[in-house]
């Protein structure tokens, strides 16, 4: 019930202004992303790596409104390049981006991101790692995959993520799944009409274990982007029957959620990836993790109403 709500406010100009300036927000905050500035997400690297984990690094900045806005982000993946290159640990340390955050959505949009995106994909190459493009709401996609595709052709390494909860994303799977492809597959974390999407949590588990399955048996390489325990047991089962071994694929967990599980998943061998967003615009990052688990929304009422 709540889920859609917060998802709701996740894109309204009001609360974000009202949560965004709330004094408590910030603890609550911090679980999630561990920083504002670039130096606080290297030093986070350092700890993650440090711990054996692997990295996808996000620069908060989603659903701008003018080109300015999306040249000081790609300017900030700029200096995460460089600021990865110095620490020198190749793909273990890696990018996410949403191609709103390059102005996808504004008149042009999918020009403009292209142009934007292109420099940070080439000088992630050049500090030896890569990119994901990061999968927003499902207006987004043709134009996500588009791009994906004209990147593919200089950089075949860069990354897509499809989301189960699509009708679409079964046949997306298929086409993605030839050699050199990496997919991250996740559930998908926007509020979505029935007319494209499941509603029912267990359809979309039920699509997520297919679409899995084709994205196992093809050549490419899969990332399995979840905290459920149920489908992390299925990917691993999924990855034997394929005859895959640790390293032919990875899981993906978010910063700050099922810690044990991912030092768990890193120390029994798997490669294990922990997203980390940074920056200033975490407001529709936060929301979307609150409307995930309804539990997170009384510890932050608490902490609003404790003070
Ligand atoms: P759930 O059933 O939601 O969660 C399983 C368990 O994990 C819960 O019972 C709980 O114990 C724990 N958990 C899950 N979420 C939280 C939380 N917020 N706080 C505390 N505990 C929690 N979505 C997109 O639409 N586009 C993307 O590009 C995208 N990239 C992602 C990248 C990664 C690495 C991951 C892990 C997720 C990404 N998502 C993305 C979000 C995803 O779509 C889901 O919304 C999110 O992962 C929750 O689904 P779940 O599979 O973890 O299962």
């Amino acid at each position: 019930m709540l889920g859609p709500v917060l998802l709701a406010a996740a894109r309204s100009g009001r609360v974000r202004r009202l949560v965004s300036s709330a004094p408590v927000t910030r603890p609550v905050v911090d679980r999630y992303v561990p920083g504002e500035a670039l130096p606080d997400v290297l030093a986070a690297v350092r700890d993650l790596t440090g711990r054996g984990l692997e990295v996808t690094l996000d620069h908060l900045g989603e659903d701008i409104t003018d080109p300015a806005e999306a040249r000081r982000n790609r300017d900030a993946y700029l200096a995460l390049c460089e600021g990865l290159a110095g620490l020198g640990l190749g793909e273990r340390a890696e990018m996410s981006v949403k191609l709103s955050a390059f102005g996808q959505a504004l008149p042009g949009g999918h020009d403009l991101a292209l142009a934007n995106v292109t420099p940070v994909v080439e000088a992630a190459a050049e500090a030896g790692t890569t990119v994901t493009l990061d999968m927003e709401d499902h207006t987004t996609v043709d134009s996500t995959l588009a791009v994906l595709r004209e990147m593919r052709r200089r950089f075949p390494q860069t990354g897509a993520v499809l989301q189960s909860y699509l009708f679409r994303t079964e046949d997306d799977c298929r086409a993605l799944a030839g050699e050199g492809s990496r997919v991250r597959l996740v559930k998908g974390a926007y509020r979505e009409p029935a007319s494209v999407a499941y509603q029912r949590r267990a359809e979309v588990d039920r699509a997520f274990v297919r679409c899995l399955g084709v994205l196992m048996t093809g050549q490419g390489y899969p990332m399995i982007g979840s905290h459920d325990p149920r489908l992390i047991a299925i990917g691993e089962e999924l990855a034997r029957r394929a005859g895959r071994k640790p390293g032919a694929y990875e899981f993906q967990m978010l910063y700050g959620i099922r810690v044990g599980e991912q030092e768990r998943l890193a120390a029994e061998g798997h490669r294990v990836r922990t997203y980390v967003p940074y920056g200033t615009d975490w407001y529709g990052y936060f929301m979307r993790r609150l409307a995930e688990r309804p539990a997170n929304v009384a510890f932050f009422l608490r902490s609003l109403a404790g003070r």
